[in-house]
């Protein structure tokens, strides 16, 4: 499974740390997948009596079914089955197992994650599989993160190939909501609010009250650098001040080892650090340059080991883009650009 020290990771690295079902609390369980890179994405378990709610479902049936899999003798146990399913975002790797869910649980999403879920099913990605090909279709994949080892297009196919796209057809959630939301898990209360657009443009966040849990979806990438395809990033450091003012005992990200309110502040640091040095490098910054600037700098030093720092080449593009009053939506050719803007940047920094 990868999840123990000494085994590998989805991508194939040596475990960092350790991952698999971990119980974060009472009748709470989260799914760690190390290392939090590209795919290797978390999930959550709450457990109710007579019923199970799954947070997230990752991003391919084979991930999918060995995490059910481990599940298993826990809901057994309680005899709560998984009835219900919340996806926190619209991107793949939280939401391209749903196939495997029974037909009868019914399956929860933030309106702009479902818009975003139709728009980009996995046969998006199967169809890349030929490199010649890549570019034209990485331009309607807007939301995948960018990896530590990513170089260029080359690069991300080959990252893809750990994974098994072919022939699923996940199921897209049936039932909605625009701001806050309400599930009754076998008498246990938890609460949804939609916080985006942020990471993507359907972002939200499970609460539970009775055990102070945060299901976080990818507003918090623990001790990963995040990234931020939709923004404005208000809208982040606003998500991670809610988190922050309920108090939570723990936090579970999409991304990441299980953490508390200590990695909520580290990512809302470098985002306010972030935003205040594309600000004042004026209207039109060179993402690139800005990007290998800041990433050289001193100031960087407490995001520095956090994998796939070439990632705040899109965030430094997003946070000029939607702080001057562009879209949240990204364009075609803008992503484009920033995937190969990435690759580059990886290549400078591993350069020298
Ligand atoms: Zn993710």
């Amino acid at each position: 499974m990868g999840t123990s020290k000494g085994e590998r990771t989805p991508l194939g690295d040596p475990v960092a740390f350790v991952g698999g079902l971990v119980e974060v609390g009472a009748r709470t369980w989260a799914w760690i997948q190390p290392n939090g890179g590209l795919g290797e994405s978390n999930a959550g378990l709450v457990v109710g009596d007579g019923e199970a709610l799954l947070v997230d479902t990752l991003w391919d049936e084979r991930l999918t079914a060995a995490m059910l899999g481990e599940m298993e003798p826990v809901t057994s146990a309680a005899d709560a089955p998984i009835g219900q399913l919340f996806n926190t975002h619209g991107d793949g790797d939280h939401w391209y197992g749903n196939g495997l869910l029974p037909a009868a649980a019914p399956i929860t999403a933030s309106e702009p994650a479902i818009a975003q879920m139709r728009a980009e099913p996995p046969s998006i990605l199967t169809r890349m599989a030929p490199v010649a090909s890549a570019a034209g279709l990485l331009g309607r994949v807007p939301m995948i993160p960018g990896g530590a080892r990513m170089r260029g297009l080359g690069g991300f196919n080959d990252l893809l190939s750990n994974y098994e796209f072919k022939g699923i057809h996940p199921r897209v959630p049936g039932r909605s909501f625009t701001d806050t939301a309400e599930l009754d898990v076998g008498g246990r209360r938890v609460e949804l609010t939609y916080v985006g657009p942020a990471h993507t443009v359907g972002d939200s966040i499970a609460w539970l009250p009775d055990a102070r849990i945060c299901f976080a979806g990818d507003i918090l990438f623990n001790r990963v650098m995040p990234i931020m395809w939709a923004g404005p990033v208000g809208n982040w450091i606003a998500a991670l001040d809610l988190i922050k003012s309920r108090e939570p005992q723990v936090v579970i990200g999409g991304h990441g080892p299980v953490g508390g309110l200590s990695d909520i502040a580290a990512i809302r640091d470098y985002w306010v650090w972030l935003r205040e040095r594309v600000l004042e490098a004026g209207s039109d910054p060179d993402p690139l340059e800005l990007a290998e600037r800041l990433i050289r700098s001193p100031d960087f030093e407490p995001w520095r080991e956090w994998d796939g720092v070439e990632r705040t080449l899109v965030n430094v593009a997003r946070i000029a883009a939607t702080e001057a009053g562009g879209s949240s939506e990204i364009g075609t050719a803008e992503r484009i650009k920033l995937i190969s803007g990435m690759g580059a940047l990886g290549e400078r920094l591993a350069g020298a």
